[in-house]
């Protein structure tokens, strides 16, 4: 049975996606499984690519439900009517992020547009903050001019009141440094504030933000979900069925819902983003292993590396990750494949990626290719000395070897 849910009084989707059951399904396997139950219209192993904005209503004019006598029968994984609302490819790949997630997940057109919804339900008169990336800012500043949102640093977040949002980002960008979110979670429980997990910076199976606590899990799809560098995309996820239900509706009367072509790309991507994700973490542990023993002193290349590396900064590097039991190490099964380096010169960072062979000079991170960027490029606010390091999945040698290449282009340059 159908009912209309793009009228106005009737009830968002109502089918709410749930993460598979079986809890011995490796992540691997489900991300090329958890949406084999749409499967059975078509005979294609490789997902269709949906196009169609609307949908056809039953040619059984006995199975016509007028949208006033809208119940709560809709099924958006069959009965798609306007694709505002659902259409195939989305329900698609929401089948799948909410097996990744593990909590019911929405996809949006950006991370911004995700970011956008889950402050559209929540309107805070207060939210708790610190630095993160950039472009959040900005969403904030639109609440703060359409309410009377005020914003307080991470370290006032005891002062949040109930329905007050506390927004972690961890790792953060653009150091790629975790923040403890069960120690998050425990404010949020004596205030009664949402914590909003922004964890775009390490997606499973690097960190799980629910099982510490988390009420909404956000993410910027556009890096390690789409992997590939070929789509914006958003996604939020909560276990909070009245919530969800409030999203999909804002989300269809916002028109923030991410289309279809982009929901079939990260379709695509997701089957192999385990293995991606795991591999670009490995790499960059390497890279920052390689290069924080080299800048102190300690190891090989470490007369370059020490002429033109001031700082290193990445989760592996933190002082928490020296605890064995301690809650870094908890949270993160890997440490991510962002990180941070800042050069004992202005010039220097701002001439090191034309250098490179392998990294390209490029803003965003969480794709295939290795990406480097002056970070003054895109952030106003950026030491003029950072440089915000993506890494890829080329081999982690190749690029300790293009980077060392470059430091030395660097010093034969000499006065920088
Ligand atoms: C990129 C990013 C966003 C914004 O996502 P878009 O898809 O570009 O809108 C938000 N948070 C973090 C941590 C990001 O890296």
């Amino acid at each position: 049975m159908q009912s209309n849910p793009l009228s106005e009084t009737a009830p968002a989707s109502t089918s709410i996606p749930q993460p598979s059951s079986t809890p011995s399904t490796s992540l691997c396997t489900s991300l090329l499984h958890a949406d084999s139950h749409l499967n059975h219209l078509f005979a294609d192993v490789a997902p269709p690519l949906h196009v169609s904005s609307t949908f056809q209503y039953s040619s059984d004019p006995s199975k016509l439900i007028p949208a006033k006598d809208a119940s709560l029968t809709f099924d958006p994984s069959t009965d798609h009517i306007y694709s505002r609302l659902t259409a195939p490819n989305g329900t698609r790949l929401e089948a799948l992020l909410t097996s990744l997630i593990g909590a019911p997940s929405l996809a949006y057109g950006s991370g911004l547009a995700a970011l956008f919804g889950a402050y559209t339900l929540l309107n805070p008169r207060k939210v708790a903050i610190t630095d993160g990336y950039h472009g959040v800012h900005g969403v904030l500043d639109i609440f703060k001019r359409l309410t009377h949102l005020e914003l307080l640093p991470l370290s006032r977040a005891d002062e949040l009141g109930h329905g007050d949002v506390l927004h972690v980002e961890t790792p953060l960008n653009p150091y790629g440094e975790a923040r403890n979110v069960a120690h998050y979670a425990s404010i949020a429980e004596k205030t009664g504030a949402v914590l909003l997990i922004d964890a775009t910076l390490a997606p499973p199976p690097l960190q799980d933000p629910f099982a510490q606590g988390a009420h909404i899990v956000m993410h910027s799809g556009t890096k390690y979900i789409g992997g590939h560098t070929d789509l914006l995309l958003g996604v939020l996820a909560t276990r909070n069925k009245d919530w969800f239900k409030q999203l999909a509706l804002d989300r269809m009367h916002t028109g923030s819902v991410a289309g279809s072509m982009e929901c079939w790309l990260a379709t695509r991507s997701l089957r192999t983003m385990e293995v991606r994700v795991t591999r670009q973490s490995e790499s960059a542990s390497a890279l920052v292993n390689w290069l924080e023993k080299a800048r102190s002193g300690d190891g090989p290349n470490k007369e370059v590396v020490g002429k033109v590396v001031a700082k290193v900064r990445h989760a592996s590097l933190q002082e928490e990750a020296k605890d064995e039991d301690g809650w870094l190490r908890q949270q993160m099964k890997g440490w991510g494949a962002l990180f941070a380096l800042n050069l004992k010169k202005d010039e220097m960072a701002k001439r090191l990626p034309s250098t490179l062979k392998l990294f390209m000079h490029a803003t965003s991170l969480g794709g295939v290719e290795s990406l480097m960027e002056w970070r003054a490029m895109s952030d106003e606010k950026a030491d003029p000395t950072m440089l915000r390091v993506s890494v890829g999945l080329e081999r982690w040698e190749d690029l300790r070897d293009d980077l060392l290449k470059g430091f030395e282009a660097l010093v034969e340059e000499g006065n920088l």
